[in-house]
């Protein structure tokens, strides 16, 4: 099933929509109670809901083998689309045990049904050859190769059918599905919109880069992550908070709509780069802006990385225009945001810090320069932190 929408064309052609309803949704839930079942993850949950809602179009359910196999090693679907992360449902030996090819199972959360899937495959994979081509690394440090190796030893893959939303729906009034998207753009006019990707507060720096953006195309989709992140990114909910605050103040209200992105961060950097460019473009964003060491973790990847993958696909294959942006950062000289582009004063003057050198800044209840961060989002970000941690300390 498709929805016809209106906006820049979905990956693949349609928008593909996998949410059950009315009395069909019924019976088949119904149905499902006697299905063998299949608990999903954290990160299966997500990719089942982004799944349902065309987020991954032209994806109708998790991965079979040759999808699977040829993104792994050409970054295409069988089809030679343009994919380039997996998208793989995992399961245990002793699961595999309780299910065939051909068959129907319940995926599960919990004790809930969320889905059913028609089974077309279970296969054995090669998780190191995965670890090396997607995320560069055979190291267990790093995060998405740490949850590569703790996950099943095989692959179910077949088509999904949603019959219930997963439990945590945070945000709500923010999430927003392809569908509902396209129609808030086009009810707006905008004909040229940039999604922006992140999992971190906003900076003045990152402010730069979208209103910079946004100065060419018609409107700003800010679309933050908020599935599972690592244990040391700021939470979803405090950014949230941080974002409206910054939107409020320092933003036109009619050219930027706020959505959250309910994906899970794999930490592919340069290949997470395009997979998240194609999801905005199923969002109907034909812009996205990519930055220095997008999705990045550590030191696993070039600075440039993620800007030159794309030229591994002809433009009209992608579909959607990446906008690729170099580290900025406010130089007292120039006296704003610059660029290594556009500023030639030492970097002396530049106000620069490191990811690890806000967090403690702000966990220390210290305000941010000003320079770097907008008063209200400093304030915001502090008080965040502080009543997380006094929930912590309750809770312990
Ligand atoms: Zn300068």
């Amino acid at each position: 099933m498709s929805i016809d929408t209106p906006g820049i064309t979905p990956h693949g052609g349609v928008l593909v929509d996998r949410v059950m309803r009315g009395t069909v949704r019924d019976a088949v839930r119904e149905r499902a109670a006697h299905m063998p079942r299949v608990v999903l993850g954290p990160m299966a949950v997500s990719d089942l809901e982004l799944l349902a809602v065309g987020a991954f179009s032209p994806l109708t359910g998790f991965m079979t083998r040759a999808d699977y196999e040829r993104v792994v090693r050409e970054m295409r679907l069988s089809n030679g689309l343009p994919w380039t992360v997996p998208v793989t449902l995992p399961i245990s030996r002793e699961v595999a045990e309780t299910v065939h090819e051909g068959q129907e199972v319940a995926l599960v959360e919990g004790d809930r049904v969320l889905a059913i899937m028609q089974v077309t495959e279970v296969y054995p994979y090669d998780k190191q050859l995965e670890a090396r081509e997607v995320y560069r690394t055979t190291e267990e440090a790093h995060p998405g190769v740490a949850r590569l190796y703790r996950q099943g030893d095989l692959l179910l893959g077949g088509e999904v059918w949603l019959v219930d939303w997963p439990a945590k729906q945070e945000f709500p009034e923010f999430r927003h599905t392809p569908a509902q998207t396209r129609r808030m753009f086009a009810r707006r006019g905008w004909r040229r919109i940039v999604g922006f990707q992140t999992r971190n507060p906003i900076h003045r720096a990152h402010e730069y880069i979208q209103k910079t953006a946004l100065e060419i195309v018609d409107g700003l989709f800010l679309h933050p992550l908020v599935g599972e992140t690592k244990a040391d990114d700021i939470p979803a909910d405090v950014r949230m908070a941080s974002y409206q605050e910054l939107l409020r103040d320092y933003y036109p209200a009619d050219r930027v709509i706020l959505g959250v992105f309910p994906a899970a961060m794999r930490y592919a950097g340069p290949r997470e780069a395009v997979f998240h460019a194609l999801c905005r473009k199923n969002y109907g964003c034909t812009h996205f802006i990519v930055g220095r060491d997008h999705a990045g973790v550590g030191k696993y990847y070039g600075t440039y990385d993620a800007h030159t993958i794309f030229e591994n696909f002809k433009p009209e294959e992608l579909g959607i225009t990446p906008l690729f942006f170099d580290h900025t950062f406010y130089c007292r000289k120039c006296g704003g945001i610059v660029s290594s582009k556009t500023c030639p004063h030492d970097p002396s003057d530049h106000v620069v810090l490191s990811g690890t050198q806000v967090r403690q800044m702000l966990e220390r209840g210290e305000p941010l320069p000003p320079e770097f961060t907008r008063p209200e989002v400093s304030r915001v970000l502090i008080e965040g932190l502080q009543a997380k941690r006094a929930n912590q300390d309750e809770e312990e």
